[in-house]
């Protein structure tokens, strides 16, 4: 089965712009479950929920497919009062995530986690200038 299945960015078949498990990233890095943004010290704050992640599990009832929200990281409040050192934690971790494990490159969205490496890494091709974070 196809994960594609569960890919709708517009929200046309599920209401929602949905994403298959590990893609959500590559269409759109602002992207976050609540445990992600748990682990970047962050909660949605009340925003609505603007995507959702589909996925096929046995643990899942009858439908075979589960389903989880996912939040706006720029939308997203610090759960605790926002530090020099805490937005330091947080912009490591979001930089760790737009990093490739393999060739060590930076780039501007975050590397998908079903690949474990970025998509270059993973097909044998050479990183495009777009891909790459300008260095500051
Ligand atoms: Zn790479």
């Amino acid at each position: 089965m196809s994960p594609a299945r569960f890919l709708d960015p517009t929200g046309q078949r599920y209401g929602i712009p949905t994403y298959p498990w590990g893609w959500a990233f590559t269409f759109d890095a602002d992207l976050a479950t609540r445990t992600q943004l748990a682990a970047l010290g962050l909660r949605p704050n009340g925003q609505e929920a603007a995507a959702q992640l589909m996925w096929r599990s046995r643990r899942a009832g009858h439908s075979g497919v589960r389903t989880a929200l996912l939040y706006r990281i720029s939308r997203a409040k610090p759960k605790r009062p926002m530090t020099p050192g805490r937005e330091r934690a947080v912009a490591l971790a979001l930089r760790a995530r737009r990093t490739c494990p393999t060739c060590g490159l930076v780039f501007n969205y975050c590397i998908p986690t079903s690949l474990g490496q970025c998509p270059n890494c993973a097909y044998g091709l050479t990183p495009e200038t777009w891909e790459l974070e300008v260095a500051a």
